[in-house]
């Protein structure tokens, strides 16, 4: 018999096997199960910091009267599984994203070949281009935080968490992330994380593994325009066309299908569709506001009831959501002992978000605090502009593009508008800032002055509300760099439900955060996979 079962203990007894072993056997004998002897696997680990105690929720499987071993189930590892390739069989993967690569993984389980094509450089080249944003202020609009080998979550704090569950099993994704390199406690963990620090190895080593079963891979490589041919009803793509980002070189790359996941940085992506096929595009909701960093001792203090390391949790996560005007203000990507980056993909913008090392140990925690916006929220100029595009559906592109135009006008250079959030709510600029761990610098800016009010006004009743449930929030030391605009796509490129085919376009399958489909390094990776068991379906 195999039960599953929780027990509770306090931080400190988390090694305390001896311990765990009576509270599984209490717990048998409350559900009235006999057991003279078993073995347990422990499987989940949780943080509970509500009510102002602390404590470990520490998931076990308990194996009465049978092995782990024989039941097979004792740590299940991911193997690369992949056929002999059919020569016939190729799909064209744009972006090296989860997507892409997920996506790369699962074709070559069907024998279709992936040739994976990336307007970005590899981890090693892309880490010299991202350091130069801070030392120079130079922003390679092909290689930064956002794009290049891996994707956007390459430098990242590689939280592999997922609030939908809906899309398949997430454990699988954690296990092809272990077998990588990534730490086995991601499998165990309530909330893993990788950490950027591993990250980039990890990465490399799917590359490798995908070149080893035979993709291929052109970095350097951006993608400009679809081939497409005159089907039955609809265009059908045939391939993609090229220009390095090196040479100029144009180039054409022909597959059975084409799988476009291009994250949702990927602007002319978007601006490509709404030439060629504007009606697969749907505008959606998404949101904007800044990242919020304190001093990580603070956050530890307020989330462990005044503990801070010794409680030996490590940095402490916050989640917050509240309701303002009708509208969501919410954290995302939250960083515990992180850094604020600068995750702009071109040279006239400021874009925010997070990251951190596998230790979590830097002297602050962060992150973005946002505001949703709908497509009605969207200024009239935007929609007005979109429209004589002959796509309205793009009005939410150009008003994120705005807000970053507008952070990087009261920037300098890379260096971001900041402000203390206590001199946001009082209306006043900041005489001075406090230390930061965002490396290009910041500036002192009266965020209120600039930001739409849509958000700021929002912002200001959302910091209160949010201090009512995590006192201490709102504090001298909490420091606004704006702006966040990142967190989802303001675009969709609509699929059927059941193909994930591009309606409007026959072969094309749009996949990953970039689709509007998912959001997040986990669900971007099992859409990608998704997407491509449907193409290897279609293709059989
Ligand atoms: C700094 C930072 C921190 C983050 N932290 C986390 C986190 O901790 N946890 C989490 O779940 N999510 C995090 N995210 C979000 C996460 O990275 C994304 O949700 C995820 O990477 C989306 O995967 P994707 O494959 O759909 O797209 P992406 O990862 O965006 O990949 C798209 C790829 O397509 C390439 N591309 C774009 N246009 C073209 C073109 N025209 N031609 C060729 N290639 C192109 C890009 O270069 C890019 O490599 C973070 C993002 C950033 C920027």
């Amino acid at each position: 018999m195999i039960k599953e079962l929780t027990i509770t203990v306090k931080p400190e007894d988390e090694k305390n096997t001896g311990l765990h072993k009576n509270l599984i056997k209490k717990e048998l004998q409350k559900n009235h199960i006999k057991a003279e002897s078993f073995e347990s696997v422990f499987v989940k680990k949780s943080i509970d910091a509500r009510h102002g105690q602390l404590k470990l929720h520490l998931r076990y499987k308990v194996y009465i009267g049978e092995k782990p071993e024989a039941a097979g189930e004792w740590k299940p590892k991911w193997r690369p599984v992949a056929q002999t390739l059919s020569e016939k069989r190729t799909v064209i993967i744009v972006g090296a994203g989860p997507a892409g690569l997920f996506g790369a993984l699962k074709l070559l389980e069907f024998g279709i070949k992936p040739v994976i094509i990336e307007r970005g450089t590899q981890t090693s080249q892309r880490k010299k281009d991202i350091a130069l944003i801070s030392t120079r202020d130079v922003v390679n609009a092909d290689s930064n935080y956002c794009f290049g080998e891996g994707g956007a979550g390459t430098f990242s704090d590689g939280k592999l968490y997922t609030r939908s569950n809906k899309r398949g099993d997430i454990s699988s994704v954690l296990r092809v992330f272990n077998y990588f390199g990534a730490d086995e406690k991601i499998l165990t963990d309530a909330h893993p994380h990788i950490g950027t620090d591993r990250l980039p190895q990890v990465i490399n080593a799917m590359r490798n593994k995908i070149i080893e079963l035979g993709g291929e891979f052109y970095f350097n490589e951006r993608v400009t325009s679809l081939i497409t041919e005159a089907g039955d009803k609809k265009l059908k793509v045939k391939g993609v066309e090229t220009q390095s980002v090196l040479t100029g070189e144009k180039r054409a790359f022909y597959g059975d299908a084409v799988l476009l996941a291009t994250g949702h940085s990927a602007s002319d992506i978007y601006e490509m569709f709404a030439k060629i096929a504007p009606a697969a595009l749907e505008a959606k909701t998404f949101a904007a506001g800044v990242r919020v960093e304190h001093p990580r001792t603070l956050i530890d203090s307020i989330q462990y009831h005044g503990r801070g390391s010794d409680a030996g949790l490590g940095a402490a996560e916050y989640r917050v959501t509240t309701q303002v005007d009708g509208r969501g203000v919410y954290s995302f990507c939250m960083c515990p002992g992180g850094f604020v980056v600068p995750s702009s993909s071109g040279p006239d913008e400021i874009v925010v978000n997070g990251m951190s090392a596998a230790a979590r140990n830097s002297k602050w925690s962060n992150a973005a605090i946002v505001v949703e916006i709908r497509p009605e929220d969207v200024p009239q100029k935007h929609q007005a502009a979109a429209a004589s595009l002959g796509c309205p559906q793009l009005a939410g592109l150009l008003f994120r593009r705005e807000i970053e135009q507008l952070a990087f006008a009261n920037g300098k250079g890379q260096a971001a508008p900041a402000q203390r959030l206590t001199d946001f709510l009082a209306g006043r600029k900041s005489t001075e800032l406090p230390a930061t761990s965002y490396t290009p610098g910041i500036v002192s800016s009266e965020l209120g002055s600039w930001l739409p009010p849509h958000i700021s006004d929002r912002l200001k009743k959302g910091f209160e509300q949010i201090d009512h449930n995590m006192h201490g929030f709102i504090s001298p030391d909490a420091l606004m760099i704006a702006a966040e605009t990142r967190t989802s796509t303001p675009v969709r490129i609509l699929r059927d439900k059941e193909t994930f085919e591009c309606t409007e376009l026959k072969g094309l399958y749009p996949a990953g955060e970039g689709s509007g489909y998912s959001g997040g390094i986990v669900s971007s990776a099992m859409d990608g996979e998704n997407a491509c068991v449907q193409i290897a379906n279609s293709l059989s």
